[in-house]
């Protein structure tokens, strides 16, 4: 069991982009993780339906929120953040898209850090730089780290165009900040929400639902690409397994148990 997952999102990366794009970090960080370049979004393929997915491991038609703007849930059940919380799992946010406040209920956090940056072209850099200190100085178990750029990068420039992949190649520097500042023992899962297409996003073509999805640490199968289904759902099923408790029964998605070496 381990008490040290930091869970990275880049909002928007498409997999395709990794290849092409200057992002020697996150090259790097695959190359040590069990990846695939092929996991499944959700419908809508939009940032907090997809968010509200991977923290509720339920799709959209079961937790009613179907656009980017928040409303309380068809449906409620326990997420990631209150599963862990109840475990006794210090969780800490740092992210750049206020609405992002929706993806657990109060009293559930121990360290919250939103500055809504994320349509500035440098608005990955502050996230960075304070979860870079926090982290390692308070050492919460769990931490979300959302940046959000590149998303709007595509939004600008079109996905997959200069601009977009130049917004990619900056992102990056951060994470190799990032990484750097984080223990060795640090458990690392990082994964899209969605990809995209021309200046947009939300349908059910490949372009917009296919996304990397990566997991790296102690105990985690390095450089080994993932060859079963996963879906964003699968998400915290996995981080609840490398917390050491059990998913929620509610919860849809699968721990990928198969990025796990043997022991
Ligand atoms: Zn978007």
């Amino acid at each position: 069991m381990t008490q040290n997952v930091v869970f990275i999102l880049i909002d928007g990366l498409r997999p395709d982009a990794i290849a092409k794009a200057d992002c020697p970090n996150l090259r790097a960080l695959m190359a040590r993780s069990a990846y695939t370049l092929c996991a499944r979004s959700v419908m809508p393929s939009i940032t907090l339906p997809c968010h509200m997915s991977i923290f509720h491991s339920v799709p959209p038609e079961r937790h009613g929120i179907v656009s980017n703007t928040w409303v309380p849930m068809a449906r409620p059940l326990p997420g990631l953040i209150e599963v862990a919380n109840a475990n006794g799992v210090r969780c800490a946010h740092f992210y750049n898209w206020e609405p992002l406040r929706n993806v657990n209920t109060p009293e559930n956090l121990w360290m919250s850090f939103c500055n809504d940056t994320s349509k500035m072209i440098d608005g990955d850099a502050i996230t960075v730089e304070v979860a870079a200190s926090m982290i390692p100085r308070f050492k919460p178990q769990f931490s979300f780290v959302y940046l959000g750029t590149v998303d709007t990068m595509g939004h600008v420039f079109g996905w997959m165009n200069d601009g977009y992949m130049q917004q990619i190649a900056r992102v990056d520097v951060e994470l190799g900040k990032l990484l750097a500042a984080l223990p060795a023992d640090t458990h690392i899962v990082l994964q899209s929400d969605h990809g995209g297409h021309d200046r947009t996003h939300g349908t059910e073509m490949p372009e917009d639902m296919l996304i990397p999805w990566m997991a790296a640490g102690p105990g985690i199968k390095s450089g080994v690409a993932l060859q079963s289904p996963i879906s964003l759902l699968d998400t915290a099923p996995t981080i609840a397994r490398l917390l050491g408790f059990k998913p929620h029964p509610q919860w849809e998605g699968r721990v990928v148990d198969e990025i796990f070496s043997a022991s």
